[in-house]
């Protein structure tokens, strides 16, 4: 017997988002409102955010009984947030949205729809142009897009963003993928489903600062490549079996020029350029190797991807009303 109604859960990883949540938690129940045609589920993630976020979270999870929370131990990064969030989630479509609007939480109406009338598995979200973002953060994105695209089987959407709706099946098989070092992008992008593009215009954020500095930025587009490709391993192997061959056409030509012309010592300051290029060129791969191997280190150790201190079902029991 089908149900009366869907349950669309809402995920919203949070790190000191005090000034944006209730700009926030307006606009998602007006959404609410004008969907009066499913239910839905707010799971805020409260990533050890240092300001307000969490007793604004409460307060939400005190009047209204669609709001639910998960409090980490600690910040274990948006990554961590989001996959708490799928893990937990109740819904039969699940949406991850960021606090800070700057992609409209309106659109859901929109991604739902698209899904019920043209049958896709998820409607996700992409940009062409981050008004927000620096001219350095837009090159180097792209660059690192050009890169990705060659080096990894995994297709990867330039400009895609988290904001996404996808239907409880393609979450099940995101939480089969229980890596710990994440990056969901590509998680998304690997477990395959009919998903449909939205081209969008990202805004500003409506308040509060983006939470990802350049070197903050820098690793998360290391941690894309090191999850969902291992060419840079193929690259250093073979320039090494280069090396190799310039070093043994270059000992063919000295004996040759030794047997000839005789042993004069010269040259010594380029063999000691060469020495360093080539100690440069191996400590370089073996950093590179050294990269894959304490990501495999971290997922042998298993640790848990996020650790909750609290939760909505920690609070006191309340008289609960929906808004
Ligand atoms: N976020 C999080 N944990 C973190 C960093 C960010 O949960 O360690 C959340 C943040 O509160 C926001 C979303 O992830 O809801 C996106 O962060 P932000 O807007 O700062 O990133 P940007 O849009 O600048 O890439
Ligand atoms: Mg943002």
């Amino acid at each position: 017997m089908k149900k009366a109604k869907d349950k669309i859960s809402i995920i919203v990883p949070c790190y000191n988002e005090e000034e944006s949540l209730p700009i926030f938690y307006k606009e998602i129940s007006k959404v609410a409102k004008e969907m009066n045609y499913v239910d839905f589920e707010f799971l805020f993630i409260n990533d050890g955010s240092k300001d307000r976020t969490l007793s604004i979270i409460k307060s939400y999870a005190k009047k209204d009984s669609r709001v639910r929370f998960i409090s980490f131990s600690r910040n274990f990064g948006k990554e961590a947030g989001m996959y708490a969030g799928l893990e937990n989630a109740t819904g039969d479509y699940v949406a991850i949205m960021d606090a800070d609007m700057q992609d409209p939480p309106t659109m859901v109406i929109q991604m739902y729809k698209t899904i019920q009338e043209e049958g896709y598995d998820c409607v996700a979200l992409y940009t062409k142009s981050h008004r927000d973002y620096s001219l350095l953060r837009k090159f180097f994105t792209k660059c690192w897009y050009i890169l990705i695209g060659k080096i990894s089987s995994t297709k990867q959407i330039p400009g895609a963003r988290d904001f996404r709706l996808m239907k409880r099946k393609m979450v099940d098989a995101i939480l089969e993928m229980k890596e710990y070092n994440r990056y969901s992008k590509g998680i998304f992008s690997f477990v395959g489903f009919n998903t449909k593009w939205i081209d969008i215009e990202t805004g500003d954020r409506v308040a509060g600062k983006s939470k990802f500095n350049f070197f903050k930025l820098f690793k998360y587009a290391l941690e894309g490549i090191l999850a969902f490709s291992t060419t840079p391993l193929v690259v250093s192997a073979f320039i090494g079996l280069l090396f190799c061959l310039v070093a043994f056409i270059a000992i063919v030509f000295i004996i040759c020029k030794t047997l000839i012309f005789g042993d004069a010592v010269s040259g010594w300051p380029s063999l000691a350029c060469i020495i360093i290029f080539t100690s440069g060129v191996q400590l370089f791969f073996l950093g590179v190797m050294g990269m894959y191997l304490s990501k495999t280190y971290l997922e042998v150790k298993k640790r848990p991807i996020y650790i909750v201190r609290e939760t909505e079902t920690d609070e006191e029991p309340a008289t609960k009303e929906e808004n």
